[in-house]
């Protein structure tokens, strides 16, 4: 039967030159899951009875990872999905033996036997595009139809062979919005703990597509019940069946991840959906009995929180740049924001620890956080009334970089090059923060001379004061407001 798949110009004119010569060439994977589903496929993977050699001699431009045998065909596309062409030779499955990587990549002359080793039966079905014919060996369009993901042959046996396919199924349901076979699952429960094997960056990408797939929640509850959640994130496991107090109606676990599903039903890019996903992580951990208050208290969670984050995002090998955003969201995720009490002053400072760059992420995260515990959406007028208050703030000084006066102009004045300086415009900037007019030149540079009289230990501690006490401010004012309002 013919069947006419969208196929771009330079897929095309890959597979033609490789047939030219007399070579066999299918579309496979992902691109002819994604085109019969009627989904825009992310790559475009051809696969081929030539060898590397063979393939790299037919086209002016490629590049070859000698690890898995691939040609990297370079087009003349400006599309990035375009732009490279992976061309694989036929693979046949050799020898696993840890659970991670083969222990030789085979090739094969036949397209059954290259079929037999991918993952999926939606990923296992190649097209040849010049006789508009499709290869389906393994009941791929069965199961594109009802909405399943099941392993090419015996589960067990693939999920031995690459631990990492236990995360791409549950990674693939949830961008599909697919099930699950019922013994693809069981297999998946036998091998989750040979996911300790795969690399952390393996790991994370796929963590990373969960994340950004529209149905996170479903995916993690299921990745929790199949026993490979304790494999990405186990700190997650210890918030289950933590109870919260009496304004909330679900256990720590749940409450993530609601919060996380708001971040993705609303777009929002995957900072926000890892804030959301871990702000209350620190909760299990600082969960005390309150007998006056005669509920449960999670004093400092935040900061605990913050703490864990780190730790797991950097065992997660996230970039510095991920890791340091998302725990300043989290540090300062139970900032106070009622805009009819809130000072401007209170404002700048929370700019100033979470950067500007990430204030509309932080009041996101609120929202997420609020949709999460189940109670209405947040008055939208109230974040609207912060976000203007943050645009005055915002017209004040939130950094060193933003005082009248310089290091320059405080080693003119005579100070010595060296920490001290820092200290100084630290100092400067913490009085300024409490009162923006004070950021004119003249007060500057007469409030200097008089600092830099101040010996080193007490200018020091002055410098470094405003980190602290931030802090410290930050979580008394928080305390003393929740009080006053009994939440
Ligand atoms: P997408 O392009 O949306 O990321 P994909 O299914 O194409 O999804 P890729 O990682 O691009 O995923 O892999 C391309 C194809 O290679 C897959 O469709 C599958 O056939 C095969 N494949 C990838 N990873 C594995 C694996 N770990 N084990 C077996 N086959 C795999
Ligand atoms: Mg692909």
């Amino acid at each position: 039967m013919k069947t006419a798949l969208t196929v771009p110009t330079e897929v095309l004119h890959v597979a033609e030159a490789l047939s030219a010569k007399g070579f066999e060439a299918y579309l496979i994977g992902g691109c002819v899951r994604d085109l019969i589903l009627g989904r825009e496929p992310k790559d475009w993977d051809i696969t081929t009875n030539a060898n590397p050699e063979e393939i790299q001699a037919l086209f002016p431009e490629t590049f070859y990872e000698n690890t898995y045998g691939t040609v990297g065909v370079v087009t003349e596309s400006t599309d990035p999905r375009l732009k490279v062409i992976e061309v694989t030779p036929y693979r046949i499955e050799s020898g696993y033996s840890n659970a991670r990587h083969p222990d030789e990549v085979k090739f094969s002359d036949t397209l059954s036997d290259d079929l037999k080793r991918r993952d999926f039966t939606v990923n296992a079905i190649a097209y040849d595009p010049k006789e508009g014919k499709i290869i389906d060996e393994h009941g791929g369009q069965e199961d594109l139809k009802r909405k399943i993901i099941k392993a090419v042959g015996d589960p067990e046996e693939r999920f031995q062979e690459d631990a990492l396919r236990t995360l791409r199924a549950i990674r693939i349901a949830a961008e599909l919005d697919f099930a699950i076979d019922t013994a693809t699952m069981a297999g998946i429960v036998k091998n989750a703990a040979q996911l300790a094997k795969i690399s952390r960056e393996r790991v994370r990408d796929e963590f990373v597509r969960i994340l950004e797939s529209d149905t996170p929640m479903q995916a993690l509850y299921i990745a929790q019940k199949l026993g490979v959640l304790k494999y990405i994130i186990p700190e997650l496991e210890d918030a289950i069946g933590v109870d919260q107090n009496q304004a909330h109606s679900f256990d720590v676990f749940e409450h993530l991840l609601r919060s996380l599903q708001h971040a993705a039903d609303k777009k929002w890019p995957l900072i926000v959906r890892l804030a959301a996903l871990l702000h209350d992580i620190g909760k299990p951990a600082s969960r005390r009995w309150s007998d006056e208050k005669k509920d449960w208290t999670f004093h400092g969670h935040e900061v605990i929180g913050a703490k864990m984050a780190k730790k797991i995002l950097r065992d997660l090998k996230f970039s510095n740049e991920i890791v340091d955003d998302v725990v300043k969201l989290i540090r300062w995720h139970m900032f106070f924001s009622d805009p009819d009490q809130v000072t401007l002053s209170a404002v700048r400072r929370i700019i100033t620890n979470v950067r500007k760059e990430r204030i509309q992420d932080l009041l996101n995260l609120r929202i997420c956080d609020r949709i999460g515990t189940g109670r209405p959406k947040e008055q939208p007028f109230r974040l609207r009334k912060y976000m203007s208050m943050v645009d005055e703030a915002l017209r004040d000084p939130i950094s060193v970089g933003m005082l009248k006066i310089d290091g320059t102009s405080l080693m003119a004045l005579g100070e010595r090059p060296g920490p001290r300086i820092g200290w100084i415009l630290h100092a400067l900037l913490e009085e300024v923060l409490d009162d923006a007019s004070k950021n004119a030149q003249d007060y500057m540079e007469k409030r200097s001379q008089e600092l830099m009289q101040v010996p080193d230990a007490e200018l020091k501690k002055m410098g470094e004061k405003g980190k602290d006490r931030r802090e410290e401010e930050d979580e008394a004012a928080v305390e003393e407001l929740r009080k006053k309002h009994h939440v």
